[in-house]
């Protein structure tokens, strides 16, 4: 470790004024502090926000739910409308970390943190995400757990978290607030592909602190889940994942929400996929043939062409288990 500053801060003012002096914010510490520790990042100052009214799960007036950003993610995964009205949720949540990491992590934190690319926490080695233009040692190196879709020639590591995914499905907004004031960014636009700058992560702006993320209503009934394909059944991150939600009426299916996780470098969305379902009758033929389009434009690497296969097979799993077998 290595000295810097650390301010608490005791209401939101206080956190937004030491976040415009350059802070950095703090909540469960997961990620940031192992990243301390590795010298991966090195802020001066930390600002603990963990004592900001930030923590309340409410139900929407339209029927969504906004998830206060300093929730746990053992807490949200165990609230009663968040298992009754977005399963999908709950599942991504008790299928990440461990259980002493959900009850410390904060649903902010997980949606902020960063990958799990060995060569991104090995400062010896070519990042491009920790250090700009130093090169990207996956490309040539081991890259078996890295994405397939949204790469660039300068990075290629993947999102770690399973439930940006499902937020990413169910087309959540992430509520912000920062000195000019509060704002609200689509899921969609948040999370950024790397691009030639993989050091920028997310759509914040000097000083924001995310306050909440919020569920849009979605019609229903809804059914709705989220599978986990990985290398051990616990403590392990995404091989690929899917986050489905579907709306059948009379037997059709009305409304599609379909995301996958652990193949993209960011949580990847299937409008495709999606398409493919609205206005169709539930029916394995038609979960295989929705999901064969699960991996399109995807650019495998050496070491993880197994995963454009494995990505159409989770979907289409994930489909039946969600849509029913007919
Ligand atoms: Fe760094 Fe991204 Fe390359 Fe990993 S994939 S070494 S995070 S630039």
């Amino acid at each position: 470790m290595y000295p810097f500053a650390f301010a608490k801060a005791t209401d939101t003012r206080e956190a937004l004024d030491a976040g415009r002096g350059g802070g950095r914010y703090i909540a469960g510490g997961t990620t940031l502090v192992d990243l301390m520790r590795e010298t991966v990042e090195r802020p001066e100052t930390l600002i603990d926000i963990s004592g900001l009214p930030l923590r309340g799960v409410t139900v929407t007036e339209r029927g969504g739910l906004r998830i206060g950003a300093l929730v746990r993610m053992a807490e949200a995964a165990a609230h009663p409308k968040v298992r009754s009205l977005f399963p999908v949720i709950s599942e991504a949540l008790e299928l990440s970390a461990s259980a002493q990491l959900r009850n410390m992590a904060t649903i902010g934190g997980n949606i902020m943190q960063r990958t799990r690319c060995s060569y991104f926490r090995d400062v010896t080695a070519d990042c491009n995400k920790r250090e700009p233009g130093s090169g990207c040692a996956a490309l040539e190196g081991h890259n078996r757990t890295h994405a397939i879709l949204g790469t660039s020639d300068a990075c290629v590591a993947t999102h770690p978290s399973d439930v940006a995914v499902a937020f990413a499905a169910l087309e959540a907004n992430v509520h912000l607030l920062g000195p000019a004031g509060e704002r609200r960014v689509p899921f969609a636009d948040f999370l950024l592909r790397p691009g030639s700058t993989p050091n920028r992560e997310q759509a914040l702006r000097k000083g924001e602190l995310i306050t909440a993320v919020e569920i849009p209503a979605l019609p229903r009934p809804l059914k709705s889940g989220y599978l986990k394909v990985r290398d051990r059944q616990s403590y392990e991150f995404a091989l690929t994942s899917a986050a489905v939600a579907l709306h059948v009426r009379r037997g059709v299916i009305q409304t599609a929400k379909v995301a996958a996780g652990g193949v993209g470098t960011v949580p990847w969305k299937l409008p495709v996929v999606e398409q493919h379902l609205v206005g169709e009758r539930p029916s394995d033929a038609l979960w295989s043939s929705a999901a064969a389009h699960a991996a399109n434009g995807a650019r495998p690497l050496a070491h993880n062409r197994f995963k454009t296969e494995l990505l159409k097979r989770t979907v289409e799993r994930q489909l039946r288990i969600v849509g029913g077998t007919k």
